[in-house]
């Protein structure tokens, strides 16, 4: 089962991508998450992507693809994966094809999330995050039981730094004009589902599983 999200910052692709992996047993693959932890630990490919990521703007191709590219190898990727916040350029769409095809494997579900930029701009400015556990928090709609503490492991809440108002901004004109046109691209190739990802977690949760499921079988 390859599965992608797409859907702007914000939407809750993470959030959703955990629970799916969690119901099929297959990993979440997000270049985020490894590129945050790649900048963490100071390597030459975090380094690289810093600035990038914190003005907002998309990491380039060639950096993204690789980290893919070797990460699509790992044996636990053989059942399947949930793709979250890949592909989000043309160029990696087309490269993503061409490395599945070389496999003799597609992508059977593309599902794009879909809430207003306004309502993204109110998720994402109060996120946060703990900084041991990656558990989401938010200040008005999900807030931790201790302030700025996590309520699982009881470590620090912080914000993430291209979640600041500013940065945002940025990181959705990214989208409009680089991944957004994925959304025709997959609806051409005939595998695109469209959620309507406003409200509970747990109903949007059960619209996915409702598009997974006869595709699974
Ligand atoms: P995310 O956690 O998915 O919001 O990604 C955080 C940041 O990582 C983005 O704003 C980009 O700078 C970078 N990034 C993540 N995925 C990609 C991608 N597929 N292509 C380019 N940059 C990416």
């Amino acid at each position: 089962m390859r599965i992608i999200l797409l859907g702007m910052p914000g939407v809750g692709k993470g959030t959703q991508a955990k629970k799916i992996c969690e119901a099929l047993n297959i990993p979440q693959i997000a270049p985020g998450d490894i590129l945050r932890k790649a900048v963490k630990s100071r390597t030459e490919i975090g380094l690289e992507a810093k600035a990038y990521m914190n003005s907002g703007k998309l990491v380039p191709d060639k950096v993204i693809l690789g980290i893919i590219e070797d990460r699509l190898k790992a044996p636990d990727c053989e059942r399947g994966y949930i793709l979250d916040g890949f592909p989000r350029t043309v160029v990696q769409a087309n490269a993503l094809g061409l490395m599945l095809k070389k496999a003799g494997q597609e992508i059977k579900l593309v599902i794009s999330l879909e809430v207003s930029p306004a309502e993204v701009v109110k998720r994402l400015s109060g996120r946060r995050v703990c900084s041991s556990c990656g558990r989401m928090y938010h200040i008005k709609f999900k807030p931790s039981q201790q302030e700025g503490i996590c309520d699982k492991c009881g470590e620090a809440l912080y914000q993430r730094e291209d979640d600041q108002e500013k940065t945002i901004k940025k990181r959705l004109e990214q989208y409009r004009e680089q991944t957004a046109p994925l959304i025709s691209y997959y609806k051409g190739l005939g595998i695109l589902e469209k959620v309507d990802a406003r409200g509970e977690i747990e109903e949007i949760f059960k619209k996915i599983t409702s598009l997974i499921n006869p595709v699974s079988s």
